[in-house]
């Protein structure tokens, strides 16, 4: 697991200092081993974690530099790819949020603790934050959470003028951008480009969505009006 790690770190050109290096695996051998008593990934093999959650959460600090910049992870998870990112980058002022309270508690009581990562937990629906939170963040992430049509309308709102919005997709990233182009437009967003890298012989696509306007206050909706009329 450690030899795919740093095989990988070198591909991607990303140096990390060893103890870094430690505190990732440290992270990922931690998941799998909640995972044989609670549902947080469909992975098993320490190998195949470390290639597609740990080096595919880290091909985001190829994207942006994010030295210092206050991020929330929506919809993260087992902590994906917020917690990675954190471990690389401890200057990243890290807030996670899921719906999901038994994985949010794990985060929050167990695992960050024991690796001495400090976060802000969001439990709860992401449409319901963005009252409080909006335009409060440097950058937003997101990975395998909804199509992107959807996932702008849950994630923009949160991201301050000026900052963005990372959306880690798959195969069908061209699609769901051209899909989303009319809700990017809305949320106040402006598509930058689509990075793409290859993680476990797959092409994976990081499209980088820049905040340059507002999100009008009617945004988001209900998680049920956003899926019976996407914008
Ligand atoms: N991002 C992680 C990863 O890539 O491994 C987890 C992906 S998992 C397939 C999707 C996660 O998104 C789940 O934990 C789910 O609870 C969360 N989720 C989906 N919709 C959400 C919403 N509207 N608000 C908050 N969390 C949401």
């Amino acid at each position: 697991m450690k030899s795919a790690l740093t095989a990988g770190l070198e591909r991607l050109a990303l140096a990390l200092p060893a103890e870094r290096v430690e505190a990732l695996l440290a992270f990922s051998a931690a998941v799998l081993e909640k995972n044989k008593v609670m549902n947080l990934t469909a992975i098993t093999d320490p190998a195949q974690a470390a290639e597609l959650h740990l080096l595919d959460s880290l091909t985001l600090l190829k994207v942006l530099p994010l030295t210092g910049k206050s991020l929330l992870d929506v919809g993260t998870g087992a902590g994906f790819p917020g917690v990675p990112l954190k471990l690389a980058e401890p200057s990243l002022r890290l807030t996670l949020l899921d719906s999901l309270q038994k994985r949010m508690r794990w985060l929050e009581e167990e695992a960050l603790p024991a690796l001495g990562v400090e976060a802000r937990f969001l439990t709860g629906r992401a449409e319901d934050f963005a009252r409080d939170n909006r335009e409060k963040f440097d950058v937003v992430t997101s990975r395998a959470v909804a199509r992107l049509d959807l996932l702008c309308e849950l994630c923009l709102p949160f991201v301050h003028r000026g900052g963005y919005f990372l959306a880690m997709k798959g195969a069908q990233a061209q699609e769901e951008l051209h899909e989303a182009a009319n809700a990017i437009r809305l949320l106040g967003g402006s598509y930058e480009r689509t990075e793409e890298f290859e993680i476990g012989g797959a092409v994976h696509s990081v499209i980088v969505i820049h905040k340059t306007g507002k999100t009008p206050e009617q945004y988001p909706r209900s998680w049920a009006r956003m899926k019976q009329k996407p914008l």
